[in-house]
């Protein structure tokens, strides 16, 4: 049986998500690659119990992930079985639905009878009661929004999940979705949206909302997939995001310019005394309004490396601009 280290809670920091009570950690691991039926169980078991051993509480999973869709839930569910039941009520585990689950008109987008009829197959295949936050995964320009802020409502007060969130909403989504919880009186906890040095979209504007609104903020691929470490640097490593064929990182994302840039990061990076990961993660902790940084590991060191991010975490201004300048060039 797996007994987690007593030192999990040392190092780890925890920051409140928006104005509500509940607090994640700073990094948070997603479990979108590298945890589904066509990956290593023994690895990812691997990869969890190192994460819960460096005080990461959260484990970010969707109703799609894999491949095949649903695998990363039940990968989940065998490594919670085995290793983290008597933990349950240390951890944050959350789900989605958005994306196509199954086939017909029930099987995507934001109607309540998709969501609820989800997250009842995520709890089967994780084994769970419930979940600690319930996501819509993303907009859905069809269906009302009343209508899916209706099913998350109704989710939590059946409580098959404790919060609600929403994903990759844009910012004038992200304000109407919060007002139309708030009226239900199920507030919206968390946003999670993409945020990384290569793609900066939450800046203008997003940002702004989640802090008039106290909704907290949990941003995912912080490493642009992989793209904002050293790995590319010379060529594409044989079993890397990239070289995997299901993979929505594609060679042709990693640029000469991407990677003139990231060599230039990688550099920055080593006069501060951190890696490029770690840098890339301290940067996108920068604002108070984001919570956590969601990443995605293929190792446990990979873990241990992200982590690391936070014995430095602060810039000063100079160490700022010459990023921007970099990204900029
Ligand atoms: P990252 O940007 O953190 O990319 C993770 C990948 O980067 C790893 O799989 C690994 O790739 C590489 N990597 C990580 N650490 C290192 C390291 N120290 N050295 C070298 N390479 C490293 O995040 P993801 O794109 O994986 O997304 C994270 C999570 O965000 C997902 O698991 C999911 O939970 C969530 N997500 C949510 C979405 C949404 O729509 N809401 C969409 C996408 C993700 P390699 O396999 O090559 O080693």
């Amino acid at each position: 049986m797996y007994h987690p280290l007593d030192t999990r809670y040392d190092a780890m920091r925890y920051q409140r998500c928006g104005r509500s009570g509940l607090k994640l950690p700073l990094i948070s691991l997603g479990l979108w690659h590298n945890f589904g039926g066509v990956d290593t169980l023994e690895k990812a078991r691997a990869m969890v119990r190192r994460a819960f051993d460096l005080g990461i509480t959260h484990f970010d999973l969707a109703n799609n992930y894999g491949p095949p869709p649903g695998s990363a839930e039940e990968t989940f569910g065998h490594i919670f079985r085995h290793d983290l039941a008597p933990y349950r009520d240390e951890l944050i585990i959350s789900t989605k639905a958005g994306y196509f689950m199954w086939p017909g008109p029930y099987g995507e987008w934001g109607s309540r009878k998709y969501l609820i009829a989800s997250l009842d197959q995520s709890l089967h295949r994780m084994g769970l009661d419930y979940v600690d936050i319930f996501y819509h995964h993303r907009p859905d320009p069809d269906t009302p929004l009343e209508e899916t802020m209706g099913a998350l409502d109704h989710i939590v007060r059946s409580g098959k999940a404790i919060y609600a969130g929403i994903s990759s909403y844009s910012p004038e989504q992200t304000r109407q979705a919060a007002q139309v919880l708030k009226t239900l009186g199920t507030p919206c906890i968390i946003h999670q949206p993409n945020y990384n040095m290569f793609d900066r979209w939450i800046e203008d504007g997003l940002l702004t909302v989640l802090q008039e609104e106290g909704i907290g903020c949990i941003v995912f691929s912080p490493l642009a997939q992989g793209l904002l470490t050293d790995k590319y640097l010379s060529g594409i490593p044989a079993g890397s995001r990239a070289a995997k064929p299901h993979s929505f990182l594609k060679p042709e994302h990693i640029t000469g310019a991407k990677l003139a840039k990231v060599q230039r990061l990688h550099d920055l990076a080593q006069a501060r005394g951190q890696t490029l990961v770690q840098l890339a993660l301290a940067w996108v902790l920068r604002y108070p309004t984001i919570t956590s940084a969601l990443i995605g590991a293929s190792r446990p060191e990979q873990i241990e490396e992200a982590v690391g991010a936070l014995t430095n975490t602060t810039f000063a201004d100079t160490e700022l601009q010459a990023i921007e300048d970099i990204l900029a060039g």
